[in-house]
């Protein structure tokens, strides 16, 4: 006998129908949903764990719950790097001169604004010193969760 649990859903066991194992669950496939808009969310599907019976789907997280980029004011529920105290997609962080994506090390000016390395030392003396040689580095966090599929 094998000790299959109930599905934290509907709360009946699982039994022989198929489940998905997700987000440290045995769901029934149909009843692994988003918790804010009841959408069943897919075992290729992204989802963001909320608690251990709570999740959102991506664009849920995004709405509700997703931190907004410094830059375009839009969710962020991938790709998300933290620089200069705000949270940016990793494509949104860009050096504010020359537009090119950052490398991990990234300086800013007298204004906060990012500058890569080039550009920095390209800059006038003053505004150098005004950043005070400020160097930083970005932080990248992965923010999606996958759901694996369970075959009972
Ligand atoms: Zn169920
Ligand atoms: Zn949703
Ligand atoms: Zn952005
Ligand atoms: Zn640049």
């Amino acid at each position: 006998m094998s000790k299959k649990g109930r599905c934290p859903h509907c709360e009946k066991p699982i039994g022989l129908q198929q489940a998905i194992f997700a987000n440290g669950n045995l769901w029934h496939v149909e009843h692994f949903i988003c918790t804010l808009c009841s959408v069943a969310i897919g075992a290729n599907e992204g989802f963001h764990r909320l608690d251990t019976k709570r999740q959102a789907c991506d664009r849920c997280f995004e709405e509700h719950f997703a931190p907004k980029c410094y830059k375009c004011h839009k969710g962020i529920s991938s790709n998300l790097v933290v620089a200069l105290e705000a949270n940016w997609h990793r494509d949104c962080l860009r050096c504010c001169k020359c537009d090119r994506t950052l490398k991990k090390h990234l300086h800013q000016d007298s204004f906060g604004k990012p500058l890569d390395h080039d550009c920095f030392w390209d800059s006038s003396s003053s505004t150098r010193l005004l950043a005070k040689l400020k160097r930083s580095t970005y932080e990248e966090k992965e923010e999606v969760f996958r759901a694996t599929i369970y075959c009972t």
